[in-house]
């Protein structure tokens, strides 16, 4: 659906940025009865979130209570919208390798004393079984992972943002100052840039490149977390597969590098070998929002005289993991501010 220039340009809440952060946190807020102005610098989808590979897992964040609680409540809303069939989103099989320290194969019934930080928001997860070790990587967990086809989503996401009434507006700002022009609140979702929007310096981009193939008949996603080449994951869509990746810090360089696709090529193929052959499709790059504090979820009363700004940014490489639980969080902010 193409946006509509907004006949009113007042609304109660602005919320800058129009990825899946700005978005989700848009709809939250309409759902609270408010009206809702989404303002963007670039024309929707935005390209960060539309490269997003885009699996519930989550990466490049510091773990905590609070993180647990949003990725949880983004994996049951995720699950829920993969049984209701909205586009995009699918709920399937995930392994994640790590070598066991001792590269003895773990059988179910050991102890499950390295359990990941965010065990709790996952249901069903458990130790991989013996036959289940996969060449060197014979330790690991066994979950089902919500799944997104992220142009799809976004697709969706602004399609349904707009039929429940919320305005969208495109327009670059400089300072979040320029945005009380339009609400009496200000929510900063604007990704890698809302550290220059509010004056916070430690934003940084987490580049990532990934390989689009067509999908062999693949199902199950793996992952590699701690790959010693590099970050390593298939991501099976369906008729499509998302091979992965790179994690490199401080890098701003969009242009798809030809030596780090065919390692990611050949350690995806390692990993699966069914995708030895399948033709490649396309090479993305999208810079992860990094902020090495942690995501930025909180008011900030201070920032302008006489308008009151709620912060939801810095969610690196966990964007679409933690989305539905941010935004739950900033729309609560909102309705007691
Ligand atoms: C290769 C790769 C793979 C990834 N895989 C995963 C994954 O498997 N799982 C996962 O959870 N996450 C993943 N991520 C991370 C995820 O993509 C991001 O965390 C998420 O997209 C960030 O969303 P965002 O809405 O904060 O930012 P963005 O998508 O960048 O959106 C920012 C918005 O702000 C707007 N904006 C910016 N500046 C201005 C301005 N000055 N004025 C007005 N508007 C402005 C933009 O137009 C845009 O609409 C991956 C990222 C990459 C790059």
């Amino acid at each position: 659906m193409k946006p509509q220039p907004p006949k009113s340009m007042k609304a109660d809440v602005v919320v800058v940025g129009g990825g899946i952060i700005g978005l989700t946190t848009a709809i939250r807020l309409l759902e609270l009865g408010a009206s809702v102005l989404v303002v963007t610098d670039e024309a929707l989808p935005a390209r960060t979130s539309s490269v997003a590979a885009a699996v519930w897992y989550p990466t490049g964040v510091r773990p905590g209570h609070d993180l647990t609680v949003r990725a949880a409540d983004t994996y049951a809303e995720l699950a829920r919208q993969a049984a209701d069939g909205v586009p995009g989103v699918t709920l399937g099989p995930c392994r994640t390798y790590t070598a066991a320290p001792d590269s003895a194969v773990p059988d179910s019934a050991a102890p499950d004393t390295a359990r990941p930080w965010w065990a709790s928001a996952v249901p069903g997860l458990r130790r991989l079984r013996t036959d289940e070790a996969n060449g060197p990587w014979t330790d690991g967990w066994s979950f089902d992972a919500p799944t997104v086809d992220m142009p799809v989503y976004l697709d969706w996401l602004v399609t349904h943002f707009l039929a429940a009434g919320g305005l969208l507006h495109h327009r670059r700002i400089n300072h979040l100052s320029q945005a009380a022009v339009w609400a009496p609140l200000i929510v900063n979702a604007a990704g890698l840039a809302a550290g220059s929007l509010c004056g916070d310096p430690t934003m940084t981009p987490v580049r990532g490149q990934l390989v689009l193939v067509s999908n062999p008949g693949l199902r199950t996603s793996l992952r590699v977390q701690d790959h010693p080449e590099g970050f390593t994951y298939v991501h099976p869509r369906r008729t499509d597969v998302v091979l992965g990746g790179t994690f490199e810090v401080d890098r701003w360089d969009l242009s798809p590098d030809a030596t780090t696709a065919s390692a990611i090529l050949s350690r995806c193929t390692a990993l699966e070998p069914r995708l030895a052959g399948a033709p490649v499709l396309s090479h993305p790059v999208g810079l992860r929002p990094h902020r090495p504090a942690g995501v930025r979820l909180e008011r900030d009363p201070h920032l302008l005289p006489a308008t009151p700004v709620i912060h939801n940014y810095g969610h690196s490489g966990s964007g679409v993991t933690l989305s539905w639980g941010c935004a739950t969080e900033t729309a609560r902010l909102a309705a007691t501010t």
